[in-house]
């Protein structure tokens, strides 16, 4: 029997859990890791920057519900990712950065690439690891996937110095390493179940029940439980209406009759109780708080994380799994039905809401503007994903203050995970390796990116590995020449030194980002008009390739800061 080295043991340890991708950047020490993870089967997406990478692997976790997992070089390397772990650990995603580092023996005389990188992480982490030794690897992994997904998820790292990389172990032993490690991953979920409270789920149901203004909210938390069944029991049995946030959004259709969306206003500033499952009463929530919120409103709080509940300090926290706990109060509804009905004063207030704002967006949406607003190109792309987007629905990332506040209203959501945005962190930046992700997790269906030219700026980069991979991925950059807009500023408010500058806000008038793309062989339109736009899409969506349309949006269009000019 041969000898393999630390590479070829990490591979085959990841392989033995099930890993199916990898993202990340090679370089020194981890190419050998990446090549071996290749061989054994593991899909491999090469991106050109760490950050990206990371964010891809964030929005696998969520959207799979398994470690969404990505590769890093040293020092530098594992910095740039700290993006995406960070990000993975914000939104509550199993996320795990692997990186190399230094040899062991040389920490400290300034190594190639040295960095502390467990201190690094631990910000933003809730588990990290270095194997100190060869024999340590399948062990290590097997924490790093298991602890990325029990109780709440988020962001974990395994650190993997050169020197144990280059060590090796008999195959013999290997084999034996590797059957421990399952035995451990096996311990460690077990010892991390949590049952459902059941107690607690009448006084939830009789809460509920006795509520003259119900209402049900949820999050991309339900969406990562895998609830929208459960949800759909909930609402349907009982009446009750419900809001989604933005990325719990498809978990039930957004043309559901009992949708609160389009009166989130009336929904959350007069319910009395709001059952709220896998969403933080954070700021997209406004706190739980007055006065959006009204003074009196009783929560039930169902959420996978115990110190989310403490935190919050509900009038009844319900920790477990969302879908778990949706499982067991149906049941407990079922034994004792209550519906409220559509002529319950309630619902008919929040549907007649609906209603009238439904009415004046419409109005809004169906003026043709040139030069293009925002409104008129996002009315065109949600008339083309429903016309030629296909089935499974595709996935949609939406990020950029103004496109994403505005797609986030226009566009129609209407399957569980078909929306990927900025989430908790407003993090933008993020679409290009989310389209990656998506188009990886989901290859049944298309990914429409919807972006502000400064979201795609970030990372524009990637759209070679969108041509590379050949993922059906059209971005539609909206382009109005900068972060929030062009450059608006009167001769007047030019002072200084420095006023021939063009302003912090904005970019390049004009700037051809479809060229960008046809430099790699992939396809680029550039449109002004509904006309031309509607014959990109219907182009683009159809053909399945990798595509950017370049939207040219009047420069004083949108506003500082979209919707949260308040804190700027
Ligand atoms: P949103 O941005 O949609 O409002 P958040 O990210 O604020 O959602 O909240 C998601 C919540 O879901 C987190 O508090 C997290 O602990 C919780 N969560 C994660 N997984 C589960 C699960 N399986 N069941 C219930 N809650 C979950």
């Amino acid at each position: 029997m041969g000898e393999i080295d630390g590479n070829v043991l990490a591979a085959k340890s990841f392989s033995q859990f099930g890993v199916l991708h990898m993202f990340g950047v090679v370089g020194i020490p981890v190419t050998s890791l990446a090549t071996r993870a290749v061989s054994l089967g593991i899909r491999f997406i090469a991106f050109h920057n760490e950050q990206s990478a990371g964010y891809a692997a964030s929005a696998y976790g969520y959207l799979t519900s398994r470690p969404g997992i990505f590769l890093t070089v040293s020092g530098p390397g594992c910095v740039h990712g700290l993006a995406g772990l960070s990000n993975g650990t914000t939104n509550t995603w199993p996320t795990v950065m692997i990186s190399g580092s230094c040899n062991q023996n040389d920490v400290g005389r300034g190594d190639f690439q040295e960095l502390d990188q467990i201190q690094a992480v631990k910000p933003f982490t809730k588990f990290a690891i270095k194997a100190k030794h060869i024999s340590e690897i399948p062990n290590c992994v097997a924490q790093v996937l298991a602890n990325s997904v029990v109780n709440r998820p988020g962001g974990v790292y395994l650190d993997l110095p050169t020197d144990v990389l280059h060590q090796k172990v008999s195959e013999s032993e290997a084999e034996s390493l590797l059957t421990e490690a399952k035995y451990l991953a096996e311990k460690i979920k077990k010892s991390h179940v949590i049952s459902v409270e059941s107690s607690k789920i009448q006084e939830a149901v009789s809460l509920l029940r006795k509520a003259e203004r119900p209402l049900i909210v949820f999050g991309k938390g339900a969406a990562y439980a895998k609830a929208e069944d459960e949800l759909k029991k909930l609402v349907e049995k009982t009446g009750i209406p419900f809001l989604p946030t933005p990325m719990g959004k498809g978990l039930l259709p957004d043309d559901h009759p009992l949708a609160a969306s389009a009166a989130r206003s009336l929904a959350i500033g007069k319910c009395d109780v709001a059952i709220v499952i896998g969403a933080r009463l954070n700021w997209l929530l406004h706190f739980g708080e007055e006065p959006k919120w009204s003074k009196d409103v009783k929560f039930v709080l169902v959420d996978v994380s115990k110190e989310e509940i403490e935190l919050r300090k509900p009038f009844l926290g319900l920790v477990g799994d969302g879908k778990e706990v949706l499982e067991v109060l149906n049941k407990e509804i079922k034994d004792d039905p209550f519906c409220l009905g559509s002529t319950h004063p309630w619902v008919e207030a929040i549907s007649s809401k609906v209603k009238d704002n439904g009415v004046k967006m419409e109005a809004q949406l169906a003026k043709d503007v040139v030069p293009f607003n925002f409104l008129t190109p996002m009315r065109i792309i949600r008339d083309a994903i429903s016309e030629f987007g296909g089935s499974p629905a595709p996935v949609v990332v939406s990020e950029g203050a103004n496109t994403m506040d505005v797609g986030r209203s226009v566009l129609v959501q209407k399957e569980p995970r078909t929306r990927l945005d900025a989430g908790t962190w407003g993090t933008m930046g993020v679409g290009l390796g989310y389209c990656i992700a998506a188009a990886v997790a989901y290859p049944d269906r298309l990914v429409v990116a919807v972006e502000g030219d400064s979201g795609y700026g970030f990372s524009a980069m990637e759209v070679e590995t969108l041509v590379r991979y050949q993922l059906p991925v059209v971005v539609i950059v909206f382009n109005n020449g900068g972060v929030y807009g062009g450059d608006r500023r009167s001769a007047e408010e030019k002072h200084g030194p420095h006023k021939e500058d063009p302003a912090p806000t904005s970019f390049v008038p004009n700037a051809g980002y479809h060229t960008m793309m046809e430099a790699f062989g992939g396809k680029g339109y550039l449109v002004g008009t509904p006309d031309e736009l509607k014959s990109a899409l219907s182009e683009s969506f159809s053909a399945r390739k990798p595509a950017v349309i370049n939207v040219t949006i009047d420069p004083y269009a949108g506003s500082e800061s979209g919707r949260m000019q308040h804190k700027n």
